[in-house]
């Protein structure tokens, strides 16, 4: 079986894949207040994401992961799935959404071989969720994350960015959905990227929330693999789900960083925090072969930097989070 490692000795195994810039919400941390959308010819065609797949399985990519944008926003995501669960190589495909439309696709996409769901989430109040996101639409994301559970896209993980003076005082509550529902949730530490309004915004770390769900009981560590991904799990007494924090600014996981994120246009791209990018949307239209793309994907794992230096920056992209596929 054939394995990637980058420079530094990481095995990359995980490709995360934005099929689409645009979305549905309007979230204050993601998008900036007006954002030019990419023409529906720079988008990859889901061939051509395919032809990627195929040949990144090839090298040792075994994992997948669509995102965006808002994924579920592009036409026939389903088709992409059932053709990507095809890929041999291919073991594990899942999406992350704000679940707005999922209650109307978590049947079909577990049916084409999706596995599993992570939804974004920041709050449980309706005019909260209303000023976060630009829209209002908590029910639908209510009932999408139900229908995620009753399609068995397990587990269902929800996202949570904790922002200071915005939702913070809600990170007990939804621990407590751990306890009281068995949802899996991770708190997430806001990143500043420069293309949005985050001046304007604030980072509570790890560390304040684990302090604030105390108050729930003592959190054991738990070995449960739940993913691919950088998080630290827990578990509340008496809780069936768990609590998992991602911490990318207070304690980079540089360190065990398996993956490569495919934009929407086709760049290839090592690192979220790094504008570093490898055009493969030129060389799939100008008819590169086989050997072709495999020295492309090899060339953006050469130059995956060992660590990112996002939290000394203070801020960083020229892209914000829905272009480059969070
Ligand atoms: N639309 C989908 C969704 O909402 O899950 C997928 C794309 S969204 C960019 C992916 C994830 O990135 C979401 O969980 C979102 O909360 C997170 N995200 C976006 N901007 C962020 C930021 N500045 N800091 C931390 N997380 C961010």
């Amino acid at each position: 079986m054939n394995a990637l490692f980058d420079s530094w000795q990481r095995q990359i195994n995980y490709l995360r894949i934005s099929v689409t810039d645009r979305c549905n919400l309007r979230c204050i941390y993601c998008t900036a207040e007006s954002m030019p959308h990419l023409l529906h010819d720079d988008i990859l065609h889901y061939e051509e994401i395919h032809r990627v797949v195929q040949v990144a399985a090839s090298m040792g990519i075994n994992k997948i992961r669509l995102t965006g944008g808002e994924p579920l926003v592009r036409l026939d995501l389903s088709r992409l799935v059932g053709s990507l669960s095809q890929v041999e190589g291919i073991d594990d495909i899942s999406l992350t959404t704000n679940g707005v439309l999922l209650s109307e696709y978590a049947v079909e996409l577990k049916e084409a071989g999706l596995k599993r769901v992570n939804v974004s989430l920041d709050t449980l109040k309706k005019d909260r969720f209303k000023y976060i996101t630009g829209r209002d639409k908590l029910m639908e994301v209510l009932t999408g994350i139900e229908a995620a559970h009753s399609a068995g896209l397990h587990p269902v993980k929800i996202n949570m960015v904790v922002l200071r003076d915005i939702n913070e005082d809600e990170t007990v509550d939804f621990a407590r959905m751990t306890i009281n529902e068995g949802w899996h949730v991770r708190f997430i530490e806001f990143m500043p990227f420069q293309a949005t309004r985050a001046e304007t915004l604030g980072t509570v770390s790890a560390r304040e929330v684990r302090k604030c769900i105390g108050s729930l009981g003592r959190l054991e560590p738990c070995a449960v693999k739940m993913g691919n991904g950088p998080a630290k799990y827990y578990r509340l007494p008496g809780a069936k789900g768990t609590v998992g924090f991602i911490t990318p600014m207070t304690e980079h996981f540089c360190n065990v960083c398996n993956r490569l994120r495919l934009t929407s246009d086709g760049q290839l791209r090592p690192c979220l925090l790094d504008d570093d990018e490898v055009d493969l949307r030129k060389s799939l239209r100008n008819g590169a072969n086989i050997e072709k793309l495999k020295q492309l994907i090899q060339e953006a794992v050469a130059i995956k930097r060992e660590r990112h230096h996002l939290n000394e920056k203070l801020t960083t992209g020229e892209r914000p989070m829905c272009q480059i596929g969070g």
